[in-house]
């Protein structure tokens, strides 16, 4: 499974494009903010001769979804989203802070639930959710591909605040022990903001998740 990374917008968000079967492709978070960046990832879906089946959507911030609107306009593809970060996306339509521009929220959603197995692009991935960093956060889990796209939940060597709207540390912490440390350790995380990483290295090596570890366990490589 090829996955290309681009970094969009002020906040250096990630957004990956997942290339699927038959010239069709997933994208996740798509933080394309500019007309200059919007057309970047067209071009580059063209040039590759891949069509979006689906967009998949970590969480609701902008930084992950200012391209979401003019994606869904140009594939007609539905947009995966957990229902609980609908009340997200209409609180910083409201509360623009830092003077940084909102997304377009002239798309929808089709709401995705924990433990749920999607197919699209002839990839077949679950969903994990993981509330903390927004109460609608979830993690896409490509057991197969032995890949996970962690958004700004669980990064190489940190996990997202928790201070932003809805925002809960300890809902962020147990979902982020029991639910991803508990995953083989040769699975790739690709985080929302910076490099990617695997399970195996955030179990031993992520310093935020060391006080909840048991010591046995930051030495079990898998
Ligand atoms: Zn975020
Ligand atoms: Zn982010």
């Amino acid at each position: 499974m090829e996955i290309y990374r681009f970094i969009f917008n002020r906040l250096e968000e990630n957004t990956f494009v997942v290339e699927g079967l038959c010239g069709s492709a997933l994208i996740v978070d798509p933080g394309c903010e500019s007309p200059a960046e919007q057309q970047r990832l067209k071009s580059f879906l063209e040039a590759k001769g891949l069509k979006p089946a689906a967009i998949l959507l970590t969480h609701g911030h902008m930084d992950h979804t200012y391209g979401v609107a003019f994606l869904q306009r140009l594939y007609s593809c539905p947009v995966y989203m957990h229902d609980d970060d609908k009340s997200v996306i209409a609180y910083f339509q409201r509360v623009a802070k830092f003077g940084i521009p909102v997304a377009d929220p002239s798309f929808t959603t089709t709401p995705v639930a924990d433990g749920q197995i999607v197919e699209a692009a002839g990839l077949s991935f679950k969903v994990i959710s993981t509330p903390g960093h927004s109460p609608g956060s979830v993690c896409y889990l490509f057991e197969e591909q032995r890949a996970i796209f962690t958004g700004d939940t669980l990064f190489a060597g940190a996990i997202g605040r928790s201070d932003l709207f809805g925002g809960d540390y300890d809902s962020e912490i147990r979902a982020i022990m029991e639910k991803l440390m508990m995953l083989d350790g040769d699975i790739a995380v690709y985080p929302g903001h910076g490099g990617s990483s695997s399970i195996a290295d955030e179990r031993v090596g992520n310093p935020f998740l060391e006080p909840f570890n048991e010591k046995e366990e930051l030495y079990d490589q898998n």
